[in-house]
């Protein structure tokens, strides 16, 4: 059978370059191939970045208005598109039509931010700040920026780096997971139809050689990541002592703690589509709940309860509510973390392996474990997929203490009716992203996203007034007009205000 091959987008246009190399893209709901995607070599890496850098002068040079005008195009153009896009994301990833399109939405977001950028580009001005003399700041791209990103958001993702590095006037070389690769490429044809000259944004897709190649080419100034932890923290190290700037984003486990005093069926039901939505595959899924008190035995209940009502099925079938996961290594590797707990002690009350849906996807069902203890790995381990353990804690000290043990500090929940245990929690938790009675805490795209610990590398968080300062470099200028003829004399002291 032949299937058709997924090239590079480079300097705005589809190419093979110099790739021969090729990795099948699934289609999870079946298990068949429904694409080959090219793998880059480092040649075609440098061909993509020889295209932005040649694209810079003139886009970092377009005045930050018509920069912003394009960004409006630009969001027009995915808005109007959100459907093709989502159902692109539902058909590689897997995941339900309705979650592939609040991806989108989540991504359209940072793109409305970044069409304000003429306001968020504004610079400091101090009038006098000696005789005679100004100081002022003002904020410049750093040059052509990569943007590597994992396989479980294709177009969000993405949409929290190029977009503000675009806007802040850089140009951007994407590679996205060579997993659901397609998606990067209409959005290319997006920027196109726009009207951004080619060369601003190029995608590369590939493995570790291209990474590899990004993070070595130097002409590359910044590097954007996000995925697993080993890679991030292999991508923030290499990519650093290669004297660029980089915000490497990891992996999570986060935990979800319920209060005796928290509205119970509620916080069932946020923790299940939490844990199980979008089949776990999310870096801000729930994949612990920590039950304080007597709430134990009530709250496992609920949870057996509506976890096993979840409509399991294609992505793309209308009613489905969770689709399979992302690959045959991923479903392999949850089965196993299945059996690590079942081997350790803890108690199975729902045995996502049991699951048939059709014949050869990649499909495990919701997965429910009771009376996890933190030294199992199936507590340890970020399984990434419809696992959810619960943990029994018998204080809120008890359970900050859990949070706070961990490797990950990704993001994490509280349910209760108490303001004081939610601000002692809100306090004392070292982690980066923090619910109040809200499950998956992603901040709105005008603040920044990020975790804690080993869930981030780097200084920077993404998107919001962070992805702005990422992205972007400042000058301070002190200046002095002395009028004509007036000469003021200069001594060797060092200049103070006078
Ligand atoms: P991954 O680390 O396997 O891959 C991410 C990217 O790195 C891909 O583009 C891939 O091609 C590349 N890559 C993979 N192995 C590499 C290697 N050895 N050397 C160089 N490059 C390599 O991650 P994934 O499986 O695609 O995504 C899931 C992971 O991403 C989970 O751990 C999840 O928690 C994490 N994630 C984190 C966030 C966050 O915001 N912190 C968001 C989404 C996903």
């Amino acid at each position: 059978m032949t299937v058709r091959t997924i090239l590079h987008h480079i300097d705005g246009r589809e190419t093979a370059g110099a790739s021969s190399r090729t990795a099948p893209v699934w289609d999870p709901a079946t298990g068949e191939q429904q694409a080959d995607v090219l793998l880059a070599e480092a040649a075609d890496v440098d061909a993509a970045v020889r295209a932005a850098r040649a694209a810079l002068p003139g886009w970092a040079d377009t005045s930050v208005m018509r920069r912003s005008r394009l960004m409006f195009a630009f969001r027009n153009l995915v808005e109007k598109h959100l459907d093709e896009i989502a159902r692109l994301v539902s058909a590689e990833h897997g995941k339900v039509l309705d979650d592939a399109r609040g991806e989108v939405v989540r991504g359209l977001e940072v793109i409305d931010f970044a069409c304000g950028i003429p306001q968020l580009l504004k610079g400091d001005y101090s009038d006098q700040v000696s005789t005679g003399v100004d100081l002022f700041s003002f904020r410049q791209p750093l040059g052509v920026c990569a943007g590597i990103s994992p396989f479980n958001f294709p177009a969000m993702v993405p949409m929290w780096m190029h977009p503000i590095a675009i806007a802040t006037g850089n140009t951007f070389v994407l590679k996205p997971s060579e997993r659901d690769p397609s998606v990067s490429n209409f959005v290319a044809g997006l920027y196109a139809d726009a009207g951004l000259p080619g060369g601003v944004f190029n995608v590369v897709h590939g493995d570790k050689v291209a990474v590899d190649a990004i993070l070595d080419h130097p002409d590359v100034a910044a590097v954007s990541f996000v995925g697993s932890t080993p890679v991030a923290k292999y991508v923030h190290d290499r990519a650093s002592s290669n004297g660029k700037r980089v915000q490497a984003l990891g992996g999570a486990k986060n935990h979800a703690v319920v209060l005796p005093d928290a509205d119970l069926d509620q916080a069932a039901d946020h923790l299940v589509s939490a844990a199980y939505g979008s089949a776990g595959q999310r870096c801000m899924a729930i994949s612990v709940a920590v039950a304080v008190g007597d709430v134990a035995g009530p709250l496992v209940d609920l949870l057996r309860k509506k976890a096993e009502a979840i409509k399991v099925g294609p992505g793309l079938a209308a009613g489905s509510e969770m689709g399979p996961v992302v690959s045959r290594e991923a479903l392999s590797r949850i089965t196993g973390a299945i059996r690590s707990g079942l081997d350790a002690g803890a108690e199975l009350l729902l045995d996502g392996r049991e699951i048939d849906v059709h014949g050869d996807g990649f499909f495990v069902g919701p997965t429910l474990f009771d009376r996890v203890t933190p030294e199992m790995d199936v507590y340890r381990e970020e399984i990434f997929g419809p696992v959810l353990v619960v943990v029994r804690a018998g204080s809120l000290a008890e359970a900050i203490d859990l949070v706070n043990a961990g490797d990950w500090a990704n993001g994490t929940a509280i349910f209760t009716t108490s303001g004081q245990a939610a601000r002692t929690f809100q306090r004392s938790v070292q982690v980066g992203m923090i619910g109040i009675n809200v499950p998956i805490p992603v901040p709105m795209a005008f603040y920044s996203f990020g975790g804690w610990k080993q869930s981030l590398f780097g200084a920077h968080h993404m998107h919001g007034p962070e992805g702005v300062a990422f992205y972007t470099r400042a000058k301070a200028v002190t200046s002095r007009w002395p009028e004509d003829g007036a000469h003021q004399r200069s001594d060797l002291h060092f200049p103070t205000a006078v």
